[in-house]
């Protein structure tokens, strides 16, 4: 049987995975910032972590995967100036902060439910966790990794030999680049904040909290090794993200967690998922529409067309978003579970051995650093297979599918028939209730009841079946 190997960004190279208990894999992946609706490139992360995930199991490890709601701290520049994101919404959506948290959290985990993306075992917001950030800020204070300035207490780098060794930054490069540009209150250019003053003067903010140094709120990186470390234990197995937290957001929640905990390293595997590329003229082309699930929806592209299209590139590579690629990816999918609807009532079987020869080929390549596009191929031979009978076929389809996530079983088989008017009404109607609106919404229901379609509101969203 193959081992799992995955690629890890601490060691770049791919490396033989196994937990660090032999038995539970424990996954963290960082979550979205919850200012706004998360774009498709966003959503490629989490089909990453989703992946992953169901790669572990078909390996036969128990997974505890948490991801993280990023509900504070997050400034609109990354070098610890600007302004908090949440604050900027809440004032452009003339709601409270907390209100936008809310609001965008239930669309974030609506979306991941259309992606038929596993729910992670713990979810946790960083305003939920002020004290152990607090803690972990006193606990390095104490080593002597912090100081103070006007606007906040800062890590100092200086202070940590193994800095920047997931991202091999050049601190002296840094620093030369620094006094090139100018003088900042920072000692280094690559100090990072972890808990940032409320100014004294000027708009209160509406996330802030008491804490030993003042009024104020955790920096970005810290609710992640704080919230992790609780949920998962120190070391843990895997930490998730885009490719664009290496160099800051995972460079410094590592500098904070190994010198608060005396632990290195502080995580197994760091695996970071590649961008999804949007080209301009295509954009336009699509009046600039097509950035979420919903703009997909309203084009007809099923969700699950999306989550076929981005499996079609391995996570590590970037994947050119146009509406060409997607329609191709949309019509192939189709055609997958129309196969699918037809080989699940099949009775034939013929030959077994073939069986056993496809199911190593599947593994092979997924657990070669989750070689999904791979993986795909091997699910289209099935299909075509002179040599297999369509039991064998489905019995193969079925379980390559626990991993693709492709909804071939009995769940999402009408997928792609949706109707699009159905749909629409249920999002206005979310929209309508969103809006405090419920007359609106109520009318709805009754509409489509009338139709004979019944709406179910669960903690994921709305679900509709005919009656
Ligand atoms: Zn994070």
């Amino acid at each position: 049987m193959t081992e799992l190997r995955l690629y890890n960004t601490l060691t770049r190279r791919k490396e033989r995975f196994e937990p660090l208990d032999g038995k539970l894999a424990r996954v963290y992946s960082c979550g979205p910032t919850v200012y706004a609706r998360q774009h498709l490139g966003n959503l490629r992360a989490y089909l990453f972590a989703d992946l992953l995930k169901r790669v572990l199991r078909y390996n036969g490890y128990g997974v505890r995967h948490v991801i993280n709601i990023t509900d504070v701290g997050h400034l609109t520049d990354d070098a610890d100036l600007g302004e908090d994101k949440m604050e900027v919404a809440a004032r452009k959506e003339g709601l409270s902060a907390w209100e936008i948290a809310e609001k965008w959290t239930l669309v974030f985990k609506q979306d991941l439910e259309k992606l038929n993306i596993l729910s992670p075992d713990v979810w946790c917001k960083a305003t939920d966790h002020i004290p152990e950030q607090i803690q972990l800020v006193q606990s390095l204070e104490q080593k002597g990794f912090t100081y103070r300035i006007d606007d906040g207490i800062y890590f100092d780098t200086s202070k940590d030999a193994h800095y920047g060794e997931l991202a091999r930054v050049n601190l002296e490069a840094q620093q030369a680049q620094e006094r090139i540009e100018g003088a900042s209150a920072k000692r280094s250019p690559a100090d990072f904040a972890l808990w940032k003053l409320s100014s004294r003067e000027g708009a209160r903010r509406q996330m802030e909290w008491d804490s030993p140094w003042g009024r104020g709120f955790p920096g970005w990186h810290l609710e992640c090794s704080a919230m992790s470390s609780k949920y998962l234990g120190t070391p843990f197995d895997i930490h998730t993200g885009g490719d664009d937290h290496i160099p800051v957001h995972h460079t410094n929640e590592i500098a904070q967690a190994e010198n608060a905990f005396d632990v290195r390293p502080w995580v197994r595997f760091w695996m970071h998922g590649a961008w999804l590329m949007f080209e301009r003229g295509k954009m336009a082309k699509s009046k600039g529409t097509v950035v979420s699930l919903d703009g997909l929806e309203a084009q007809g592209i099923d969700p699950l067309g999306y989550r076929f299209f981005v499996l079609g590139a391995h996570y590590r590579q970037q994947l050119n978003f146009t509406d060409e690629a997607l329609e191709r990816a949309q019509t192939a999918y189709a055609r997958l579970v129309r196969h699918a609807v037809e080989l699940r009532q099949a009775e034939e079987s013929a030959d077994a051995d073939q069986v056993g020869d496809f199911r190593a080929r599947f593994r092979d390549v997924i657990n070669d650093d989750l070689n999904a596009p791979q993986a795909l191929a091997v699910v289209w031979e099935v299909v075509r297979s002179p040599a297999l009978g369509g039991a064998e076929k489905w019995a193969l389809l079925s379980e390559f599918d626990e991993v693709l996530g492709l909804g071939l079983s009995e769940a999402r088989i009408e997928a792609p028939e949706l109707d699009a008017r159905v749909e629409g009404l249920i999002r206005e109607r979310e929209a309508a209730r969103l809006a405090r609106d419920f007359e609106r919404a109520d009318q709805i229901r009754s509409q489509l009841a009338a139709e004979g379609v019944i709406l179910e509101d669960t903690a994921q969203g709305t679900r509709w079946r005919r009656a």
